[in-house]
């Protein structure tokens, strides 16, 4: 459709834009203009800066001022720098051209049509498919009066549709935080003042999370008609809490999306029960989303074992490996799915062809939602429905030929495939009523003309961002001319015009021997005829009364014709009609898709958990992993495990990793861990944790056997990268993430610490680390490694001299990693875990490998023979010493006493 700048006096645009930054203060303003989008006043300054644009000025009213713009095509490159990068909001100011039949001009109207904030896009080509863009409230009835206090949770991801809530104690908001990962968090002012969420509101600063305060009070009185009214059936079944966050959640969506506010569905509650509990620090220092070195994905858990071909199941991957069930019938049907194409790579194959050929079937269903989308989103979501069916087609196929083959099933085997295919919606009646409604044409063959009356006209449905992709691909889909009556008379009748006026232009050219002669339109002209040589034929039409000359170039002539005006402006009407009943048809199609918004939700939902188990048995597969025998116990059996992303990275530069195996039962439920620096104490501790998160999330485990009771709570205290640099402020967080273990832990939790006590003196280390191992293996009782540098530790825990892997706490085993001499002087990482406690650090033989001069290497061997001597000489007494101080804390403060 035909846009120009507006005819509107200047001052009217200055007074609008005036008008919109006093509405809008906290947003920027972009302000359509023509083929631009334009930031005027101090506001423009800014904007240059942030875009690195030209800053220009102009005058308005006589007076000076600033501006700056860029053109509508480099929108999302921009919408991607302010939004994304520097997280603000963006008014956007459209305009409009009113409908050229409501008047004899037309004209523009120009209105914010929408806020974009970080927590609000749709369908910007700068979301990241593979992530979920969760906007997350937080909301309460009463003001937070201490941190065990509930208070309700809701996240929506506008661009899917995919809607929460939960009801979550004030203190695991940060964790929620983390696992959730919103990009932006609603909250009302009062709320975010009160010192309860204030380590939440550090986590969000931390984690880069645009926090966006609301006056609830003045918010509603600005929409009467708002969200409130028709929250009802959304939040009958939420807790008051979990409605208030609803309510705010919405109110805040209704005023930043304005006219691109989606029909909401019922939120989905959560529950922690059925999951497995991961407080934020162990998800970030498990890089299970993220890797901590880079920063980024590479290198993390989910970049590691991510087999998904679509997007959406990308999407679901990254929140289940957040949340891994604890639920024994939920992980066995995943697991199950996992098994059956382990058993089928042919299977596994031909679907996962067939999945790559899907489209993002949520997100073409929330852009309908939106009120927006385009004809080729109709033949995107029917190639989703028609891969589903492909799909179901090819597993009933399998299940009729192994009948065939075997003359019986294995019930079991095909129990979570049927279960699966008997949950997916029939939509093959949506399919055939898409595919009977749409027409393509291929744009590759037939390149886009430019528009000119008799064309057909494509219409802009949506507003004018909404048609940007529209020639994205090389197809173009439009509906088709039988649609209905109205369109299929509106058709019949543009054929008829436009062949009277080939028979028109026929005749004028026969009648005259005017053969470059052609009837032609345009937009400062209106209709005309035109030659194309007009020496030759400019005499001859200058003879003819029905011509009346209008323009000339040095070639060409045009001329007005009376009869070519009449037909020509019957055609422009008809095309118009034509783009009115095509817009009315897109809305019907569009209407009886949303109708079935629910199915297509459920069928994407199974396709993608397909996905997810599918890709798990590629990686089962591709790296050998075995399927965990998942039990209700508090048993921990992996033999020869191995850290997925460790691994391979020693793979690409040729090694190999060495597996270990950990065995955790009630009557050894701690393992201490000693030994030097970088033989692989940390990567054994991350290993044993992830193998129970891929084992809950339902994938098979990097390790040869594995028998795991479901774990409630994983929690970690590992170093981040700078614990090294930053000593006394690192202890004082390790103290922190201590102290929340002791307190959360239950016995069916699992710990693992790594060098706990290391940023301070040996005795407060030591003290620390003898009374966290003291409380979790007698009080708390679960699951836990526990990596230290202190072997005096051992001693403190009465280590037998003859038995190098009991403790006298009986539930308590000692375990080491350790070097391998060699011949040479120089020695190995065995990397192998061994029973016993290592007590040699090996310092001097790094020192050695580093390279440090010969000359300080004798003296540094010098200090350490003497320093040892002296040690070994008082050695067995301070040994017997520590135990016997063990013996007595515990005794004085345990409600187990050591033996
Ligand atoms: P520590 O915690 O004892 O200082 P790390 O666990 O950080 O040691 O391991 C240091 C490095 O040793 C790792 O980055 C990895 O390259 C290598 N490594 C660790 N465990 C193994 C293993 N089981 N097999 C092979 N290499 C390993």
């Amino acid at each position: 459709s035909t846009r120009r700048t507006s005819k509107k006096p200047r001052n009217v645009l200055a007074v609008e834009v005036l008008e919109n930054l006093a509405k809008f203060p906290h947003c920027i303003l972009l302000t359509r203009v023509g083929q631009f989008y334009e930031s005027y006043f101090d506001q423009a300054a800014e904007v240059s800066q942030l875009l690195n644009i030209k800053l220009s000025g102009k005058s308005w009213g006589g007076q000076r001022i600033l501006m700056c713009g860029f053109p509508v095509l480099h929108l999302h490159k921009y919408l991607k720098v302010l939004v994304e990068k520097n997280k603000r909001c963006v008014a956007m100011c459209e305009e409009f051209l009113r409908e050229p039949l409501e008047g004899p001009k037309g004209g523009f109207d120009r209105r914010v049509v929408r806020i974009i904030t970080p927590g609000t896009l749709i369908d910007e080509p700068f979301l990241n498919a593979d992530e979920n863009n969760y906007l997350l409230s937080v909301g309460t009835r009463r003001p937070v009066e201490n941190s065990t206090q509930v208070v309700g949770l809701s996240w929506i991801d506008v661009s899917t549709g995919e809607f929460f809530t939960k009801d979550c104690p004030v203190e695991n908001l940060g964790d929620e935080l983390v696992r959730i990962a919103p990009r932006e968090v609603v909250m009302n002012k009062d709320t975010a003042k009160d010192t309860h969420l204030s380590a939440a509101l550090e986590v969000m600063n931390q984690e880069g999370i645009v926090l966006s305060l609301v006056t609830p009070k003045s918010v509603e009185s600005e929409t009467p008609s708002g969200p409130t009214r028709d929250l009802e059936p959304l939040t009958s079944t939420l807790s008051p809490n979990e409605s208030e966050a609803v309510e705010l959640l919405t109110t805040f969506l209704h005023d930043n999306l304005l006219e691109f506010m989606p029909k909401l569905t019922q939120p989905s509650k959560e529950f922690s029960e059925g999951k497995m509990g991961i407080d934020s620090h162990t998800v970030k220092g498990l890089e299970i989303r993220e890797s901590m070195r880079e920063g980024g994905a590479t290198g993390s858990l989910l970049s590691v074992i991510k087999r998904t071909v679509t997007s959406s199941g990308s999407r679901l991957l990254a929140r289940w490996l957040c949340s891994p069930s604890t639920r024994l019938d939920e992980i066995n049907f995943r697991q199950s799915l996992v098994a059956f194409f382990v058993a089928r790579p042919h299977v596994r194959d031909d679907v996962r062809q067939l999945l790559s050929g899907a489209e993002d079937a949520t997100r073409i269903l929330q852009r309908f939602l939106l009120g927006r989308g385009l004809p080729s989103d109709f033949s995107s979501l029917n190639s989703s429905i028609i891969t589903w069916i492909s799909i179901n087609k090819r597993l009933t196929m399998e299940h009729e030929q192994e009948l065939k083959e075997r003359g019986q099933l294995d019930a079991n085997e095909w129990s979570c495939v049927d279960t699966l295919l008997g949950r997916m919606k029939n939509l093959t009646e949506l399919s055939v009523r898409i595919t009977a409604s749409l027409t393509r044409t291929d744009l590759s063959t037939d390149p886009e003309p430019e528009p000119e009356v008799g064309e057909e006209v494509t219409s802009d449905l949506d507003s004018p961002t909404a048609g940007t992709n529209l020639s994205s691909g090389a197809a173009k889909w439009t509906i088709r001319p039988d649609f209905s009556e109205e369109l299929a008379d509106l058709h019949k009748t543009m054929t008829k015009l436009l062949r009277e006026k080939d028979a028109l232009q026929q005749e004028l050219g026969n009648k005259y021997g005017v053969s470059s002669l052609t009837l032609r339109s345009s937009a400062s002209q209106g209709m005309f005829v035109h030659i194309s040589r007009a020496k030759r034929d400019g005499p001859i039409l200058a003879e003819c009364p029905e011509f009346f000359h209008l323009t000339q170039t040095g070639s060409t002539r045009t001329y007005f014709h009376h009869k070519w005006a009449i037909l020509g402006q019957q055609i422009v009407e008809t095309s118009f009609a034509i783009t009115a009943a095509e817009k009315k048809a897109f809305e019907t199609l569009r209407d009886e898709v949303t109708i079935h918004a629910e199915d297509i939700r459920q069928n994407a939902r199974l396709i993608d958990e397909l996905d997810v188990t599918l890709g798990f048995a590629n990686l089962a597969a591709e790296m050998n992993f075995c399927r965990p025998t998942m039990k209700d116990d508090s048993s921990y059996d992996v033999t020869n495990g191995r850290h997925p992303a460790v691994e391979l990275g020693l793979l690409t530069s040729g090694r190999v990793f060495t597996p270990n195996s950990v065995h955790l039962h009630p009557e050894s439920c701690l393992h201490i861990i000693t030994g030097p620096n970088m033989a692989g104490k940390s990567t054994l501790l991350r290993q044993t944790a992830l193998i129970a998160i891929l084992a809950q999330t339902g994938s098979f485990v990097p390790a040869e056997k594995a028998t795991i009771g479901i774990i409630d709570r994983l929690f970690s205290r590992i170093g981040a990268k700078d614990d090294l640099f930053r000593d006394r402020s690192t202890f004082m967080v390790e103290m922190l993430e201590t102290a929340e273990i002791l307190k959360h832990a239950t016995p069916r939790s699992f710990v693992i610490m790594d060098e706990v006590g290391r940023g301070t003196t040996i005795e407060d280390g030591l003290a620390i680390a003898f009374s966290t191992v003291h409380h979790l293996s007698s009080v708390v009782q679960c699951r836990a490694l526990f990596a230290t540098h202190f072997h005096e530790l051992a001693d403190m825990l009465g280590q037998p001299a003859d038995d190098p892997v009991s403790s006298s706490f009986g539930n308590i085993n000692f375990y080491c990693t350790g070097v391998d001499e060699t011949d040479d002087g120089y020695f190995s990482y065995s990397y192998k875990l061994k029973p016993g406690v290592n007590r040699d650090s090996h310092g001097l033989k790094v020192a050695h490998l580093a390279g440090m001069p010969q000359s300080v290497l004798r003296t540094a061997k010098g200090a350490f023979e003497w320093l040892r001597k002296a040690r070994t000489d008082n050695n067995s007494q301070r040994a017997k010493e520590l135990s016997k101080l063990g013996r007595t804390l515990c005794e004085i403060s345990s409600p187990n006493p050591a033996p």
